[in-house]
This record gives C-alpha cells, sequence and structure tokens, in this order.
C-alpha cells in the first residue's frame, strides 16, 4: 500500500473510532455469481475495543475535514489536527482490497461535513455506488447519513447501503444548540424520515415487482451521546421509545461521552466515559424491545436516573412489590416476562412447559430461571425463601445489587461538575 494512503488511513480509521453506531450487519445475504463476498445477519465487520464498545473493522471517514464546530467530536473546525480524506474511488479500492484480503467483511463509512451536507453525500454515495457496481462488492455497508442532506441522496444511499444512520448526538434540542450550534433536531429527523419512508414505499414495490432493488434493508440505526449534557436517562429512554416507534429504526446506541476537547467549557468536566451509565441505558433499552416495558415504567420524574448499582428490571421490580409474588403456574407471559431473572427465552419456556403439568423449582432451574433472583418475586409451595414483601424491599435489594450501595444514583450520575 501506498504511503499516503496508508497515513490517510491511520488517521481517518482513528477519527472514526468514536461512533458507535454500528455494531452488526443485521441482514443476510448470501454470494451471487460475479460478486464478491456475503453479508451474515450478525457478527459481520465488528470488533471490541479495549473497553468493550462494539466497532467495525473497516470504520472509516471519507474525510475529517469539518464545516462544523460540534463541542464534543475531536474532528471539530476549531481543533488544530491534521487533515486528510481519500478520494472516493481511493476509499472503494482500499474496501475491495481489504476485503479481498479477509481483513475486513463489511464498511462503515461516515465523513465530517465538507462544502455542504449534499455535497458530503455525493462523495459518500460515489464510494458506495463503485462498491456495488464497479467492484460488484456484495458485503455489508453501513453509511451514516450526513444531517440536513437531501432526500433524493438519502434515497440513492439506502440503494446502495445496508444500513443508514444518522447521528441524533444530543437528546435535548436546547443541549445541542448549545454544544453543536450548525445542527438542529431537525436536519437529523428529516433523513430519519426520508430513511422511514423509502423502507415503506420500498416494500410496496417489491410486493408489486420481487426484482425491484431493497433499500436500506437493514434499516436505519442511531446514536445518543450519554453525559456530554445536562440530560437525565428519562430524557434519553423517552427520546429512544419515539424513535423506536418508527418501524424501519433497528438500534439506538448509546456512547458515554468521551472527553476529547477537555478546554471547552461548554463540556461536563469527567475523566473517563460512563460506561456504567452507558451498560445501563442498554439493559433499559432491552427491557423497552424485548421485554414490554414502556418507558414511563422503567423511569419518571421522581426517578429520572436508571440505578447503576442494579440493573433496571430488578431496579422497577424492588420499587413495586405490590405487583409480585407472581404464580408462574398461571401468570400470564407478559406478567411472567417481568420477574427478575427470567428472560424471553425462559418466560416461554414457562408458558409451554407448564402445559404439561405444575412447573416445580427443578423444573424452573432447568428451563434456565436464575433463583437466586427470582426466590423473591415468585410463590412456589417448596419455596422455603420469604418473597419480597416478608423479606421487604430493602433487603432484597441489599442482596441482589451488583455492587455495595452507592451514595445516590443521581449523585453518581452527575458528579461531573458541569461548568455553567
Ligand atoms: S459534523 Fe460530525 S464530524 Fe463534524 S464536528 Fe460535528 S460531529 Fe464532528
Amino acid at each position: 500500500m501506498k504511503e499516503s494512503l496508508l497515513h490517510k488511513l491511520t488517521i481517518l480509521a482513528e477519527s472514526a473510532k468514536y461512533d458507535v453506531s454500528c455494531s452488526s450487519s443485521g441482514t443476510t445475504r448470501s454470494n451471487k455469481a460475479g460478486a464478491i463476498g456475503n453479508t451474515s445477519g450478525w457478527g459481520i465487520c465488528h470488533s471490541f475495543t479495549e473497553d468493550g464498545r462494539c466497532v467495525s473493522l473497516l470504520k472509516i471517514l471519507l474525510t475529517n475535514f469539518c464545516l462544523f464546530d460540534c463541542a464534543y467530536c475531536v474532528n471539530r473546525r476549531s481543533n488544530d489536527i491534521e487533515r486528510v480524506a481519500f478520494t472516493p474511488r481511493e476509499l472503494a479500492e482500499l474496501t475491495i482490497e481489504f476485503y479481498r484480503r479477509n481483513y475486513i467483511e463489511g464498511l462503515f463509512l461516515s465523513s465530517g461535513v465538507i462544502k455542504s451536507p449534499d455535497h458530503t453525500m455525493e462523495k459518500m454515495l460515489r464510494v458506495v455506488k463503485d462498491l456495488r457496481t464497479l467492484y460488484h462488492f456484495n458485503g455489508y455497508i453501513h453509511m451514516k447519513t450526513i444531517p440536513g442532506a437531501s432526500q433524493e441522496l438519502v434515497h440513492q444511499a439506502g440503494l446502495y447501503a445496508d444500513r443508514l444512520s444518522v447521528n441524533l448526538e444530543i437528546p435535548l434540542e436546547q443541549d445541542l444548540k448549545l454544544l453543536a450550534p450548525e445542527k438542529d433536531h431537525q436536519s437529523v429527523y428529516k433523513p430519519m424520515h426520508y430513511i422511514q419512508q423509502g423502507m415503506v414505499q420500498n416494500l410496496e414495490d417489491r410486493r408489486k415487482f420481487r426484482s425491484a432493488p431493497r433499500f436500506a434493508p437493514a434499516g436505519q440505526s442511531t446514536q445518543i451521546i450519554v453525559g456530554a449534557a445536562k440530560d437525565n436517562d428519562k430524557d434519553i429512554l423517552h427520546l429512544s421509545s419515539a424513535l423506536y416507534q418508527r418501524q424501519s429504526m433497528k438500534r439506538v446506541y448509546y456512547s458515554g461521552y468521551i472527553p476529547v476537547n477537555t478546554y471547552d467549557k461548554r463540556l461536563p468536566v469527567v475523566k473517563d466515559p460512563c460506561l456504567k451509565r452507558e451498560n445501563r441505558l442498554y439493559q433499559a433499552d432491552w427491557l423497552m424491545r424485548f421485554y414490554q416495558f414502556n418507558a414511563n415504567e422503567i423511569l419518571d420524574d421522581k426517578n429520572p436516573y436508571l440505578d447503576l448499582d442494579m440493573d433496571p428490571k430488578l431496579a422497577w421490580a424492588i420499587r413495586h412489590p405490590e405487583r409480585f409474588p407472581v404464580d408462574v403456574n398461571t401468570a400470564d407471559y407478559a406478567t411472567i416476562l417481568r420477574i427478575p431473572g427470567v428472560g424471553v427465552k425462559s418466560a416461554k419456556m414457562i408458558i409451554m412447559a407448564r402445559k404439561h403439568g405444575r412447573l416445580n423449582l427443578d423444573g424452573l432451574k432447568k428451563i434456565g430461571v436464575v433463583l437466586k433472583r427470582a426466590q423473591y418475586f415468585i410463590t412456589n409451595n417448596e419455596l422455603s425463601h420469604y418473597t419480597i414483601h416478608e423479606a421487604t424491599p430493602e433487603y432484597v435489594k441489599s442482596v441482589l445489587r451488583d455492587t455495595p450501595l452507592l451514595p445516590s444514583p443521581a449523585q453518581q450520575q452527575l458528579s461531573f461538575g458541569f461548568t455553567e
């Protein structure tokens, strides 16, 4: 590889590492005659950084030049860093070369904003179009959509990329205005809407003509930065919940704020990204998507932050002792799903298994129920343990929490010393 290309690669791969809005493809496509590569529904083009974040193997920016000056971004206009740019052809060739050598399984393409959102999108589009049409690349492509991009360009991007994403970044509009003055939520919601429209239209087209080209088959995703502003977990979960109302929204990624521009007084003072908070948000997100919880149930005005010392499902159960104990032999699926220690798979198996007779503790254990947790929330004649009422919520909390109780969740979450 030419030295100049390697130099660009080093800088632009490094610059792209802060975006977590890609992890796996979410789509499946087999190899076809005359094409190179295939896409599997899981595990493609992802890797894990030392701190456990999921990143793609060729996760790269087209350029780190940027017109914008977002306070939380390493590539912001006012940072004095070396700026480089690939030509679209260079990046397409690099991708296909890496793919041929088996270094990567796909591409995650993002970019700083050059000249205008549309100008940037056109250049990115050239990369993915060349990959698909010139090099017949059939692997996975995740392409970022630049906020403010036009509908026509978003539409074209969806015809070549498997997944599109537009990053919301800062949950509350007023905070976004403060930290990224050139952006607003509208410029993010519009391309999200175009993607949604494109997918709905594509479904109809494909119903009529099976040969109609697919549009963003792996849907769209977005990223929210956690801890760069004064938003609380309740704000974030409500936002995610609204985003998941869009059928095309497959994943909301939460990225603990990484202090790359510590000189900017608008940003909180933090040493490390709040990974625990990020993890709790993923767990709460999971509850909304797979456990039939809504955002209001997980957090409310009285409890605007997730407990850092226990998972959100357990925290909810401890706040609602009146909903327990649950009789696993008679309760419906939705109720069983809410028992701490019972996952989606075990809840389904409980429903199946009890058709053949009463479930005892041994049966629950075999199904995969974590009795250490579930014991306080279920009734069973065999149980010698106390239920949450007899043991008290405080006791259950003290034995099931992950770590010794911290002073208070709110204190933990907001100990960043915001500068006003
Ligand atoms: S537009 Fe993107 S690349 Fe440019 S400064 Fe903002 S976050 Fe960074």
